[in-house]
């Protein structure tokens, strides 16, 4: 099958110049497993972007958090996937769960950002994930499922998205899933895809694990069959990152 291993640092709205300049710093000296093991995706706030992609070792890339939905325009504040195209930025993150609740981006309109963007030809991050709530009262699997629809009926081609699982009561707050939780959300996850988007999609589409992870937990959970890498917050700030992406192997 061949899944390569994917770890993606989601910096979220944090940072100074300095302080970005040292976080690169810090990535571009990690000893880390060659980028045939592994691919590492970095992503900082949009006014960062070009220092960090201009500084950052070639094995590493970057991403935008987000991007406007169609071409650009009178759109005032947002940045368009052509833009992005346009700076050699070849991924964005989409639909993380920040944004779904605080901005409150459906799981239409995330579908269509994701269709969107990959029609300029960026690759793409998608996140899905319950609340606690919604685990709390079962609907764990109907809600991811329902994120996972409003992207496959707008996708056929799957070969540039990488789907995120980021349950929201994990992210940000040190309680990460089990792996045997996060494990069991991505082989539902993986035969959803089987049944909609066929057996080479399932078979090859990175389902990654987000919430938590840290230099801790990332073996455990990358020991997991389904769980083909991580997007990782708060610890990608941090020098444990190097921890995460060795992980890997
Ligand atoms: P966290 O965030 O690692 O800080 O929990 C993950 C994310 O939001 O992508």
């Amino acid at each position: 099958m061949g899944r390569k291993f994917f770890v993606g640092g989601n910096w979220k709205c944090n940072g100074t110049g300095e302080e970005v300049k040292k976080i690169v710093s810090m990535l571009n000296e990690g000893e880390v497993p060659s980028d045939d093991v592994v691919e590492v995706v970095v992503s900082p706030p949009f006014v960062f972007l070009p220092v960090v992609k201009s500084l950052l070792r070639s094995d590493f890339h970057v991403a935008a958090q987000n991007c406007w939905v169609r071409k650009g325009g009178a759109f005032t504040g947002e940045v368009s996937a052509e833009m992005l195209v346009n700076l050699g930025i070849p991924w964005v993150i989409l639909g993380h769960s920040e944004r779904r609740a605080l901005l409150n981006e459906s799981n239409e309109f995330v579908g269509d950002k994701v269709a969107y963007a990959l029609s300029q030809g960026l690759k793409v991050i998608a996140c899905v994930g319950e609340t606690l709530e919604q685990r709390e009262s079962g609907s764990t699997m109907a809600v991811v499922a329902a994120q996972t629809k409003a992207i496959a009926e707008q996708v056929s081609n799957w070969a540039n998205v990488v789907l995120a699982y980021e349950p929201v009561w994990a992210i940000g707050t040190g309680k990460v899933a089990t792996p045997a939780q996060a494990q069991e959300v991505h082989c539902e996850l993986r035969k959803w895809l089987q049944g909609n988007a066929g057996a080479e999609v399932a078979a090859t589409t990175r389902i990654i694990y987000g919430g938590s992870v840290n230099g801790a937990n990332c073996k455990e959970l990358a020991a997991k069959p389904d769980v083909d890498g991580f997007l990782v917050g708060g610890a990608s700030l941090k020098p444990e990152f190097i921890d995460i992406i060795k992980s890997a192997t």
